[in-house]
């Protein structure tokens, strides 16, 4: 349970942000969550959602977790939670946001999702990249602008977690090799398309219904990257139902193939979890490597 000490923190912050004196009366803890500790306060006729940390490396973690729902609410029509509150006491970061309640899926859920997602694969800039680094999970992401997909891919993406997980005997030493063929390989099999902002860490954990029955999606890891990307992301543990795929399509159209390269973009979340969790994680990053032909 979180101390008095905290507690106080939080509902003097709660108070000063919205003006009127908050009293949370009831901590409960959420489950669900991979880093971080997760509790549902209520206060004042009102629920909020915390996350607490205690990892000194990670100091702004929360911040930047803050900045991408912010970045994600100004871009789409899709819901987000707003978040109220971060800041630390002692070694322990929080982050407050707004309590989504879940509903029931309703009939065009997908559809909404989506189109939603459309809305924010429009957005794009100049470069692949962002203006800050920020994180997926735990672990820190560059954002240092590329030009093109494939090198930024490669750079920013792949090659710093391939290294990380050499380094901690995770995949054969073979996969840390300085190469240049996984970029040139990269660029001829995936179709350039514009950078596009993403939510970034979009698998089936990361969004529930909220009670009207709408999409609301959360703990983002946003840059501007290739759309498939995300696609990818919501298929790699299971998937989202399938009226999800062809809505977009029908808005979105991918290039053909897209099916094919999935496993190419899902090779980055499988290294985020081959680094933090290893487990059976690094054998499937190898499996796919070893198809490559390339290290
Ligand atoms: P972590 O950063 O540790 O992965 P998450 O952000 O995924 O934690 O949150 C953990 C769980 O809490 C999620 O699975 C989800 O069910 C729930 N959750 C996340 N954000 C909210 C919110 N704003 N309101 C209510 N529940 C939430």
């Amino acid at each position: 349970m979180i101390s008095a000490e905290l507690l106080n923190v939080l509902e003097e912050g709660l108070s000063r942000k919205q003006g009127v004196k908050i009293a949370i009366n009831q901590v409960q803890p959420v489950r669900g969550g991979d880093i971080n500790l997760a509790y549902r306060l209520s206060g004042n006729g009102r629920d909020y959602f915390l996350k607490l940390n205690s990892g000194v490396r990670i100091a702004d973690l929360f911040e930047k977790e803050a900045f991408g729902l912010e970045l994600l609410a100004r871009s789409s029509p899709l819901r987000v939670p707003t978040p109220l509150l971060s800041g630390s006491f002692g070694p322990t970061f929080f982050l407050v946001m707004e309590w989504i309640s879940k509903g029931e899926v309703t009939r065009n859920f997908w559809e909404v999702f989506a189109r939603g997602l459309v809305r924010l694969h429009r957005n794009t800039q100049a470069e692949f990249g962002l203006d800050q680094d920020n994180f997926i999970g735990s672990l820190p992401q560059s954002n240092k602008p590329c030009r093109g997909w494939p090198e930024f891919f490669w750079s920013r993406r792949l090659e710093p977690l391939l290294r990380m997980a050499v380094d901690l005997g995770r995949l054969a030493k073979k996969y840390g090799r300085n190469s240049q063929k996984p970029c040139d390989y990269l660029g001829d099999l995936i179709p350039a398309e514009p950078p596009a902002l993403l939510h970034g860490d979009l698998w089936a954990g990361n969004f529930i219904c909220d009670e009207r029955g709408n999409p609301c999606f959360y703990d983002p890891a946003v840059y501007f990257g290739h759309r498939e990307m995300d696609l990818a992301m919501t298929l790699l543990f299971g998937g989202f139902h399938r009226s999800f795929y062809l809505h977009y399509q029908e808005v979105h159209p991918l290039e053909p193939g897209w099916e094919k390269r999935l496993e190419c973009f899902q090779l980055y979340p499988l290294l985020v979890h081959a680094v933090l969790f290893g487990g059976s994680y690094p054998r499937r990053v190898e499996e796919i490597l070893d198809r490559w032909k390339v290290f």
